[in-house]
Order: structure tokens, then C-alpha cells, then sequence
């Protein structure tokens, strides 16, 4: 069986019998069972319907025991690179194979679906799960989310995308109301979810928390029915997000399927009664009931496959299917899960992710024999994913500076600053949030390992902390280089709740500047989950390293970078702003009154920096390289290009974009092509650029190769809220390539040619529209010319709905003459010349004078 056919009838697409049927042999009682969880973990069996087992990830598999509903105890499996992380990879292809790699664990876990990729849009750098999102950037964030659902999906696991939607915040995330306007939802938020849903085909959705627009996202018909399925062509199952629910009959008429976790009886009884009292049709039960049946016999079709092995799936060995017996066996011992070649997928995705932001005087790569101080406890215990639900007990850790020391001939290590809070030391910068007061523990988690919270690692009292600096200080004085590790503690970024700033701890950064002091060839490695402030230190170390949340092979991936081994290619997936005030949502996050309003609208991320020309550190896309890259050649056709949204499959008239890259340095590298358009002058406002497609390309010294990009139509498209669709203007759009958002080489326009879209005209359509519309235009330009209006008045008038005119004096227009022009506008007022004429027959006091 073909990875493709598997995805369409297994766990993945059409189920193999007919879920209606089955459902009709059930009774009420065990209907009504099926829409909620049997367990925390696990949905409800019935006869003929196994049960389906859904697990946490997405970078990674974190199987717990059916009632286990806490964060620890998860059998151990690889930890790849959280999403904030593979987002910065930019690469489609290595995201897919990190899906696969995971699809294979979770089979070996006895994992039916894996509750993932979140590719909700980092609106706010505060957002306190923004490691577990993407990117800021729709396109981006559907494209990998898309690949990592086809990754688990070809390896035989439903994903689950989750959170639709809205989902940007983690203060009062069970209640607060996102505030979207239309096109800002449609362009920006939804956007990413209908990329994934109509490329990706995900087997299941999950809701967020949160309501949108003052209804929860559970009870909105019209996102989980009419957009979702009405409009993307979504066939699988729509889960709430765990404890989401609010009222749970609403929710099954709007569509949401499943209830997660298991609701218990109670449950049961509330969906019986309501269908018995006729509150709650009998047929949105069964609808419902249908699609958990469908996922629950896809899942046991490809159990009874065996499915793809480890092996096939993936780069890895071992088992594979899942056996009671075999999960028994291994326990919760990391080594008896270990998988070697998901070790290194993980450590070369986290190579990948990793971003260069500085690197002046080519102070990197570093030669082994290089002097080296490492300055940092976070090259000694790493921070590798973010708190919450996500996190996943690895199977091995590599920290950098076992790596580092592996690779190099003389280092010396100084841990500098403990990692006992979140916020060590207090606050420092200038960004005006209200410090945090207290510290907070470390978050805990039990590792196999013992890496973390381990003794010693905690946060030392004030003389210590004293001596610590003293000691890094020292070994700074006398190394070639100094690797100085700064970043979050564990405990400042994690689910359920907010960043309220975005400095990096205050002893770090005094650390820091003590050691700028006595030695300057400084490299500040990063590890955080979310953008940092590097506006205090940017402009005075000579190398900076975006290191993120690299997953457990992270420590030797930073290793390869700092090497050389691997040429960085990892590109910022968010803009790193100069301060936290100038961020788009500064006055908005988290809301007021449970409700927070989007009124930076479309200009989320850097659509925002640029729409208003501001300086930022380092922008969107940014990332250097050990090498230098060229761009020349640009071609831009409107090709035949097949479409998502909207338009839908088969769409026409998107962009073929051509390009010549060239290493112009001395070692091979890859670089992230990036292509960027917009249209000057469109009729709505629009961001300066938006990212369009890209492509990662490999290329030796000195060689040139011609990368092919290809624009969807739909990807020029706005949301037309008066019209209710996307709309394609037509006209000359700048299409722009480059290596960043702002480091754009080579540049082109394109005609495009727009969507004919008739409006309709309506009492409500102004003067002008009707003087545009291509029917009843000239007429109306002519009856308005023949006024012999002044020009003042005439920009006045353009603006009056049409159905004032009959009430201005002199108007010459009547009810009737309004309705017979709308008739004719519309098609539906008989023969166009006849009616046209007569409307051009002006009344006298209209007529132009006669001449003489
Ligand atoms: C999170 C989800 C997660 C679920 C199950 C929720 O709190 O928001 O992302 O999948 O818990 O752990």
C-alpha cells in the first residue's frame, strides 16, 4: 500500500465501513457515550467501535496512562525541536520527516493520534506558548504545519490541528474573547488552519479555549461547520481542546464532535434527555457519533495493517506496532526507547533551526583549537521545549557543552548565574510591564535523565551568585572566545500563562556585560522559546546565535553550528523587535473584561514593522550564513498554479516565480529563498509585503542553480468583507525575492489579472459604485454629468447610498427609475437597451439646454 492510498483509508481519510450504519445499530445511551472521552486519553468503545488512543506532542509522543492527566510520567520517547523551532527550519521536506519519525513512536507507543501541530499565529511575543507555534506568518505556519501532518499521516497517525481558533494568549484563556475583525480572521488567523486543513487533509481538529467574537469556538456553527467544513472541505472529526467545553448540546449542533476529556455519566444523561425532551436533534447525535465512528474504524484498519514500519516511516529501527506486552516491557526506561536515528533526525532538524543573527568579523565558525571560555549554566542543562502539555520525557539529553567539548581542544566552563526562577536576579530593561514579583520554582519536571532540576542547578543564594560571576569572569579573561549561553528559565515560558516582558534575566545580562569588560569576542548563544529584547548587548558582542528550544539533541546541533559542521540556514519565523512597546498587540494584550481586541487587524508581525517603517533588530526571515549568496535573474509569469482556499483546487492565474541563487563564498551552505508580494495601490490596505512561497536550496562553492517558486492565486487574494469571499484585484503586483523580509535582492511586477466580480447593486450601493458598476455605469455617469453638479459636490454625491437620490431635490431620480436601474444593474429588468434608453431619457428640468 502506497504512503498516498494509506492516508485517503486509513487513519487518515475515508473510513472503510460505513460509520452511518454502525451508528444506527447503536442505542441512545451509547451514542451519547461516544461523544465524549471514556478516559483522559482514550474515546469510549462501543459495539463494533474500538476505542481511540490520543496523545500529546507534537514534537514528540507523550503517552500516559489512560487517567493520568499530569504533566510527568509519560513513557520517554524522542524529543524533536518544538515548533517555534521548526518553523525557523523554513523546510518542508525535513518537517515531514520529523512527522514520520514521530508517526513511528507513536505506533510504538500504542498512540492513535497525536494532538498537533498548533499553528496558531504568534500575535504577541508575551503569548506564553508561543514555542509551541510556528511562526507570525500565515503561509509559513500552514506550510509546516501542513508537513507535519502529512508526516504523521503517511506514517499511519491522525494528527490533530489544533487551536481553532484564536487562540493567542494564555491569560484567561478559558474565557476571554478574541475580537477579530472578518478579513484580519480570515487573512491572518484562520489562515494557517486552511492551508493545513485543505493541503494537509488532518484526520481531526481541536478548538481552543477561548471564545471568538463572544461565542466559544466550541459553539460557533459557523467556524466549525460553515467555514471549516462548508468552505475548506473538511471531512474529520472536531474534538474540544481538553476541558473546553462550555455547553455541551450548543456545541454538538455547531458540530463539535468530541468532548475530551472523558465527561463521565453525567454527560451521558444531559445528551439523552435533551434528544428525548426534543431539545437536541436525534441528528446532530448521530452526526456526531458518525465521525467518532469513522476515526475509530479508520484507526483499527490501520492497526490490523501493522502500518509502516519505524524503518520505512522514518530513518530510525525497532519495532513496529504497539503491544501491550512490549510497552510493559520497556517501561520507562529512556535507553530501552532510545532510537538512534530519531537522535540524529532530531539533532540535524535542531541544526537547522538554528539562527545566526550576528557574526561580524566572522568571528564563527570556530576552530577547534580555539581558547574557548563557556560561560552559561544553559550549556550545562539545557532548555530544550517549553512547560505544558507538550512537554515529552526524552529518551537522551545532549547538552552543548559535553558537544563543545567534544569538538574542541581547550575549554574551560564557568556556570556564571543559576537557573532557580523565572525570574533570577529581578527585572531589568525598560519595557514598562510590571516586574513579577517572587520567584517561582523550577517547573519540575521528572526527567529520566536527572538533567533537570538536578542539584546545583537551582537558584544559589547571593554569594554564590557572587562567586559564580567572579569565576566566569575569570575564565573569560584568558579564552580566545567566549561561548556566553544566556535564555529563559523553564519556568518563564510555559502554557497557561503569560510572559510580561521579554528581557532576558537581570544577572545574566549584568554577567554579561562584566564579561564584554574584560574580553570582547563574545558569542551569545540563546535559548528561549519566544523572541528576547537584544537591544541592550545586540550592538556590542560581535556574534549572536538564536538557538531557541532545540529539542534533545539540541546541545550537539549547536555544537555542528559553532563548528562549522553544519552551515546555519535557520531563518527568524518572528521579528525580533527593539522592545516590547513597539510590538503590534503593546496596547491591546492581553484585553480588558475578558475581552481583547485585534485592532492591529491584518498588520500582525512584521506586516506591522513595515506598514509603519520601523526599525526592528533583527527582522522576519533574517538569518546569516558561513557563506554569501547571490540573486540574479528574476522571472515572474503568471502561470498555471493550482490554488487552496477560497478558489479551491484548480485555481488559475498564480505566479510561476523564477530565480538564479549563487554561493558566492568558499563553502557550501543552503539558503532560505524567500519571495515576497504585495500590490501598490490596491483598494484595500495591505501589508508592504507578505510572504508568498520558499524554498530551501543547497548549493556548493560557486554554484548556481535556478529555483523555481510558485505564487497560489489564492495567496494574492484579500478577504472582501462586503462580498463575503476572496477577492484577487487585478493590477501590477511587486513581487520581491530575497533573503529576509528586509534584505530583498531582486525585484519584478507582474500584471495580474483580477476576479471579475460583479457586485450586486442595492438601495444600500453608493452613487460611485453604481458610476463603476460595468452595466448601468454610464447611464448613471451621464443622469450625474447632466446635473452639472460642481466637482465639489459631484465627490459628495459619489458617496450618497442610492436609495437617497429620489429624496434630493432636483435629483431627477424616482423610486421607480431607482428600482428599474437596479433591475437592469442585477439582470433581472428585461431587455438592457430598452430599459437603458429609457432611463437616459432625462426630465426637462434635467436637459441640457438646447443650442442655438
Ligand atoms: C492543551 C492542548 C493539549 C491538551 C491535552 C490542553 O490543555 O491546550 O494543547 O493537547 O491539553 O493535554
Amino acid at each position: 500500500m502506497t504512503k498516498q492510498s494509506r492516508a485517503r483509508s486509513g487513519a487518515t481519510g475515508a473510513a472503510p465501513a460505513d460509520p452511518a450504519a454502525v451508528v444506527r445499530r447503536l442505542t441512545l445511551e451509547q451514542k451519547a457515550r461516544l461523544l465524549s472521552g471514556a478516559s483522559f486519553w482514550s474515546t469510549a468503545e462501543a459495539p463494533g467501535v474500538p476505542s481511540v488512543y490520543l496523545a500529546d506532542g507534537p514534537h514528540g509522543v507523550r503517552r500516559l496512562a489512560p487517567d493520568v492527566g499530569d504533566i510527568e510520567g509519560a513513557l520517554p520517547a524522542t524529543c524533536f525541536p518544538p515548533a517555534v523551532a521548526l518553523g525557523s527550519t523554513f523546510d518542508v521536506g525535513l518537517v515531514t520527516r520529523v512527522g514520520a519519525a514521530v508517526a513511528a513512536e507513536a505506533r510504538e507507543r500504542g498512540v492513535d493520534v497525536v494532538l498537533g501541530p498548533g499553528v496558531n499565529i504568534k500575535r504577541s511575543p508575551l503569548c506564553g506558548r508561543n514555542f509551541e507555534y510556528v511562526a507570525e506568518d500565515p503561509l509559513l505556519a500552514g506550510e509546516i504545519g501542513a508537513a507535519l501532518v502529512t508526516g504523521l499521516q503517511d506514517g499511519g497517525v491522525a494528527a490533530s490541528v489544533k487551536h481553532f481558533a484564536a487562540n493567542n494568549q494564555e491569560t484567561e484563556r478559558m474565557r476571554v474573547s478574541a475580537d477579530i475583525d472578518e478579513r484580519t480572521l480570515r487573512e491572518i488567523y484562520l489562515r494557517a488552519f486552511q492551508r493545513v486543513v485543505t493541503r494537509a487533509r488532518p484526520a481531526t481538529l481541536m478548538t481552543s479555549y477561548n471564545r471568538v467574537n463572544g461565542t466559544h469556538t466550541g459553539e460557533d456553527r459557523r467556524l466549525t461547520t460553515d467555514v471549516l467544513r462548508g468552505e475548506w472541505g473538511f471531512e474529520g472529526l472536531v474534538m474540544s481542546d481538553w476541558g473546553a467545553v462550555h455547553d455541551r448540546l450548543a456545541g454538538i449542533r455547531a458540530g463539535l464532535d468530541l468532548e475530551m476529556p472523558g465527561a463521565g455519566e453525567v454527560r451521558v444523561r444531559e445528551i439523552v434527555a435533551a434528544v428525548r425532551s426534543g431539545d437536541l436533534d436525534v441528528a446532530d447525535l448521530d452526526r456526531s457519533a458518525a465521525r467518532v465512528v469513522a476515526l475509530a474504524l479508520a484507526v483499527r484498519e490501520q492497526r490490523a495493517e501493522g502500518g509502516p514500519s519505524s524503518a520505512e516511516v522514518s530513518l530510525g529501527s525497532g519495532a513496529s506496532s504497539a503491544s501491550e506486552a512490549s510497552l510493559a516491557e520497556r517501561g520507562d526506561d529512556p535507553e530501552a526507547w532510545h532510537d538512534a536515528a530519531h537522535h540524529a533526525l532530531a539533532r540535524e532538524a535542531a541544526s537547522r533551526a538554528i539562527v545566526l543573527l550576528k557574526n561580524d568579523g566572522g568571528l564563527l565558525p570556530l576552530a577547534p583549537r580555539t581558547r574557548l571560555a563557556v560561560i552559561g549554566e544553559l550549556a550545562r542543562t539545557p532548555r530544550y521545549q517549553g512547560s505544558g502539555s507538550s512537554q515529552i520525557v526524552p529518551t537522551r539529553l545532549d547538552d552543548a557543552l559535553t558537544a563543545i567539548r567534544d569538538s574542541a581542544t581547550d575549554v574551560v566552563f564557568a556556570a556564571g548565574y543559576g537557573l532557580g526562577s523565572g525570574e533570577p536576579g529581578g527585572r531589568r530593561g525598560a519595557d514598562g510591564r510590571r516586574a513579577v514579583a517572587g520567584a517561582r520554582g523550577e517547573a519540575g519536571r521528572r526527567s529520566p535523565l536527572g538533567a533537570v532540576g538536578r542539584k546545583g542547578v537551582g537558584r544559589p543564594g547571593a554569594a554564590a551568585v557572587g562567586a559564580l560571576a567572579d569565576e566566569a569572569v575569570a575564565a573569560a579573561r584568558d579564552a580566545s572566545v567566549v561561548l556566553f549561553f544566556a535564555g529563559l528559565p523553564q519556568s518563564a515560558e510555559a502554557e497557561g500563562r503569560d510572559r510580561e516582558h521579554i528581557d532576558l534575566p537581570a544577572d545574566q545580562l549584568d554577567l554579561l556585560d562584566r564579561v564584554l569588560a574584560v574580553n570582547p569576542r563574545v558569542v551569545v548563544v540563546l535559548s528561549n522559546g519566544s523572541v528576547v529584547r537584544l537591544s541592550g548587548f545586540a550592538d556590542r558582542v560581535p556574534a549572536i546565535v538564536e538557538g531557541w528550544l532545540l529539542g534533545q539533541a539540541g546541545g550537539g546541533a549547536m555544537a555542528d553550528v559553532l563548528f562549522g559542521r553544519v552551515n546555519p540556514s535557520g531563518r527568524l519565523a518572528e521579528t525580533v523587535p527593539l522592545r516590547l512597546h513597539d510590538t503590534p498587540a503593546w496596547t491591546s494584550f492581553p484585553g480588558t473584561g475578558l475581552r481583547v481586541t485585534y485592532g492591529e487587524g491584518i498588520f500582525v508581525g512584521y506586516r506591522w514593522y513595515d506598514a509603519r517603517d520601523m526599525a526592528v533588530q533583527y527582522p522576519f526571515g533574517h538569518g546569516l550564513s558561513y557563506t554569501t549568496f547571490g540573486y540574479s535573474g528574476l522571472a515572474v509569469s503568471t502561470g498555471s498554479t493550482s490554488g487552496v482556499g477560497g478558489a479551491g483546487p484548480g485555481a488559475v492565474g498564480g505566479l510561476a516565480v523564477q530565480v538564479t541563487v549563487t554561493n558566492t563564498g568558499g563553502v557550501a551552505g543552503r539558503e532560505v529563498v524567500q519571495c515576497y508580494v504585495s500590490l501598490p495601490g490596491s483598494a484595500v490596505p495591505r501589508a508592504p509585503r507578505a510572504l508568498a512561497a520558499f524554498a530551501v536550496v543547497d548549493l556548493a562553492p560557486g554554484e548556481s542553480r535556478e529555483v523555481e517558486l510558485v505564487v497560489d492565486r489564492d495567496d494574492l487574494a484579500y478577504w472582501d468583507v462586503r462580498a463575503g469571499r476572496w477577492h484577487v484585484e487585478g493590477g501590477a503586483y511587486r513581487v520581491e525575492v530575497g533573503a529576509s523580509s528586509r534584505d530583498l535582492r531582486v525585484s519584478a511586477e507582474v500584471e495580474v489579472v483580477g476576479d471579475v466580480v460583479t457586485a450586486p447593486l442595492t438601495p444600500e450601493s453608493s452613487v460611485g459604485e453604481a458610476m463603476a458598476h460595468p452595466v448601468v455605469g454610464p447611464v448613471v455617469t451621464a443622469l450625474l454629468k447632466a446635473t452639472g453638479l460642481s466637482d465639489d459636490v459631484m465627490i459628495m454625491t459619489r458617496a450618497m447610498p442610492l436609495e437617497r437620490l429620489p429624496y434630493q431635490p432636483g435629483s431627477g431620480v424616482t423610486p421607480r427609475r431607482l428600482r428599474r436601474l437596479l433591475d437592469v444593474a442585477n439582470g433581472t429588468g428585461g431587455p438592457l437597451s430598452r430599459a437603458a434608453g429609457r432611463l437616459l431619457t432625462l426630465p426637462p428640468r434635467l436637459r441640457p439646454p438646447r443650442k442655438r
